[in-house]
């Protein structure tokens, strides 16, 4: 025994390391230092494992994430290719931009096609469209805002496409970067355009066709129908307003002699000719119109029957001077005209006028009457 040997005196002159534990803290102790060492190896290798483990399942959970974003972005791509979406990302502090495919598409850019730096800017600028400016006119906005261009892409086709952006703020309030949605309505916007295409045309047909319903096809002016509905108009003006409204009717004397003499085409010509001088004689205010064959009414608002006689008797010199013209043979017209009385409608109106007008007929034609 060794150990006895040394206690002994029997010096060792290489004792192991076991050996001088021993004598230093008795054979327990040492029992007691083997297990915790052994104790601190096992937990020093159950340590080891574990951290094996979870370096193996951390670097798995790697993999699965960057496998779950590849496959989101490729369905965030392919969702895009199929709504023929772009996207597109701006930011305004260093003018740096990001086009999406979708987005290159947009512009006419095949897939294929390399998209170098300093394209976007170029894309931008001959597009004409003003997207940065533009967006940049939104950049306090913090709600998602919409944009509608048109772009003539590379490819030389036109393309109207409506924008969906939205600011993402930085810490300062500012704008970190600018993300855009863009989308291709041109179909939509044909199909808008067109539609309102069709409805400007109805609509310019159907007030067309108003006012060929309301106007004499020979002369251009106001048929009787227009008449009567204007002067309904005009007497509630009238009285609305207590102002004076007078009615000047007048006939063309002898006119069935100009076409028994001359022809009918003559007789007409005569008739557009009357409808020219009567137009050269009115106001804005006023209105003439073709009531009969050749006999026509003026309406003339705000006139009282001294006003009117002057206005009629105007008239009447202005036809007998200024009727022949060309082929046109010279004729007169008798005027009868009557003011609004109180218990007046259109009618009575009308009837007054047109009875002045056969008292000067009756009283030798080429002259004015005024109604009783
Ligand atoms: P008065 O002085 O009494 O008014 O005699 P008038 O001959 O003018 O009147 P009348 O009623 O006897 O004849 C009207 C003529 O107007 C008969 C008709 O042929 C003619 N007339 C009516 N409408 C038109 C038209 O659109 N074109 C032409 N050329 N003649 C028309
Ligand atoms: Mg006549
Ligand atoms: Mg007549």
């Amino acid at each position: 025994m060794r150990g006895v040997q040394n206690s002994q005196g029997l010096a060792n002159a290489d004792p192991s390391g076991a050996a001088v534990l021993e004598n230093i803290l008795g054979p327990n102790a040492l029992v007691g230092v083997c297990l915790l060492l052994g104790l601190v190896a096992v937990v020093a290798v159950i340590g080891v494992v574990m951290a094996r483990r979870e370096t193996r399942l951390a670097a798995r959970i790697a993999r699965s994430r960057t496998h779950g974003m590849s496959e989101l972005l490729r369905t965030v791509r392919m969702a895009e290719s199929i709504a023929e979406l772009g996207v597109w990302q701006y930011d305004p502090a260093s003018g740096r931009q990001q086009w999406s495919k979708g987005m290159r598409s947009l512009f006419g850019i095949d897939h294929d096609d390399p998209f170098v730096d300093g394209d976007a800017e170029t894309l931008l600028l001959a597009s004409e469209m003003g997207l940065i400016d533009r967006v940049t006119e939104h950049r306090n906005t913090r709600e998602p805002f919409e944009m509608d261009f048109d772009v003539l892409g590379c490819d030389g086709i036109a393309r109207s496409i409506s924008v969906q952006a939205c600011n993402l703020p930085n810490r300062s309030g500012g704008v970190s970067r600018v993300v855009a949605v863009l989308r291709d309505v041109t179909n939509q916007v044909q199909r808008e355009r067109r539609l309102e295409h069709s409805r400007e045309v109805a609509l310019s047909e159907a007030q067309r066709a108003r006012q060929l319903a309301a106007t004499d096809p020979l002369t251009g002016l106001a048929n009787r129908r227009r008449v009567m509905v204007a002067l309904d108009k005009a007497i509630v003006q009238a009285r609305r307003h207590s102002q004076p409204l007078s009615l000047i009717a007048f006939d063309i004397d002898h006119f069935k002699a100009v076409n028994d003499t001359f022809g009918h085409l003559v007789g007409d010509r005569v008739l557009r000719r009357l409808a020219e001088i009567a137009l050269a004689q009115v106001r804005e205010s006023d209105l003439v119109g073709r009531v009969g064959g050749e006999e026509f009414v003026w309406i003339v608002p705000g006139a009282d029957e001294n006003f009117t006689r002057i206005m009629a008797e105007r008239l009447r010199q202005a036809i007998a001077s200024g009727s022949a013209v060309g082929d046109s043979p010279a004729v007169t017209a008798s005027v009868g005209f009557a003011e609004l009385m109180q218990d007046d409608t259109g009618l009575t109106l009308f009837a007054r006028a047109d009875k002045a007008l056969y008292e000067a007929k009756e009283s030798g034609r080429n002259r004015v009457r005024m109604a009783a």
